[in-house]
């Protein structure tokens, strides 16, 4: 029990592996839970993926509770764009997009890197290989759809080269954040921007001190995508997953 989960304002949560299994919908359960603190709470989620996958993971369970969008505010690509509910609609606050050139610059790396250690994408892939997501650039080795056992398997194979070419494209774009973080992906970003960062602005454009927010996530260990949240001085509480956080949010409930 935490005495002090009655002064926060602000409820933060993880998306992937917190509030629902990997790549995959939150289910009926944490709908329910999620709903009621919404009720209760301002909720802002953080992740490190872009919009659709919120709208898949987090969007699509929630659809019934509409009325409650109010209280949810959405931040997608680790605080690098943030959303909120108006007048029945997702509104974009604010988007802090690479511009063209940038990314003209990122997509022409990915060529040079792949020339460089002579690589060449699966004869099979799955979707696009490089998307762009106008706050980052994404390689997917298999291509965005591919089923999730091939990316599993591809994972530290001997085709896995992703840390070859990360250390060509750190040559070539050293202003830019390079990021491993999935089973088979590269994200380039801005500089910068990481979970910390998207506290950093959610206190900036919510108003509400850091003191009075509390952070759940699955990856709060050292290296973790949530790590970074730890240097706001945020109170942080560490799942292993979606039931843990269940439970948290059931021993919350009566006391807000
Ligand atoms: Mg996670």
């Amino acid at each position: 029990m935490n005495p002090e989960i009655s002064q926060k304002e602000l409820f933060v949560f993880d998306l992937d592996g917190t509030l629902a299994r990997s790549k995959t919908p939150m289910d009926a359960e944490m709908v329910e839970l999620f709903s009621s603190l919404l009720q209760k709470r301002n909720v802002a989620v953080i992740g490190g993926g872009w919009l659709p996958v919120f709208e898949m993971q987090l969007l699509v369970s929630l659809k019934s509770h509409e009325s409650l969008f109010g209280s949810l505010l959405l931040f997608p690509t680790s605080g690098a764009t943030f959303l909120r509910y108006e007048k029945g609609e997702w509104k974009t606050m604010y988007a802090h997009q690479l511009s063209l050139d940038e990314r003209d610059k990122i997509k022409a790396a990915f060529v040079k890197a792949f020339q460089d250690i002579d690589y060449h994408h699966p004869e099979k892939t799955y979707g696009e290989v490089i998307e762009d997501r106008g706050t980052q650039i994404t390689f997917s080795a298999l291509g965005q759809q591919a089923p999730i056992e091939l990316k599993d398997a591809y994972k530290g194979s001997p085709q896995d080269r992703r840390w070859e070419i990360v250390s060509r494209l750190k040559e070539y774009l050293p202003e830019f954040e390079i990021k491993v973080p999935g089973k088979s992906s590269i994200d380039v970003t801005m500089k910068g921007i990481d979970k910390g960062y998207g506290i950093g602005e959610m206190e900036k454009h919510l108003g509400i001190d850091v003191g009075k927010m509390i952070f759940v996530g699955d990856a709060l260990y050292e290296g973790g995508n949530d790590e970074p949240v730890k240097r706001t001085g945020i109170d942080t509480i560490a799942v292993e997953g979606p039931e843990d956080t269940k439970r948290l949010i059931a021993e919350w409930l009566p006391q807000l």
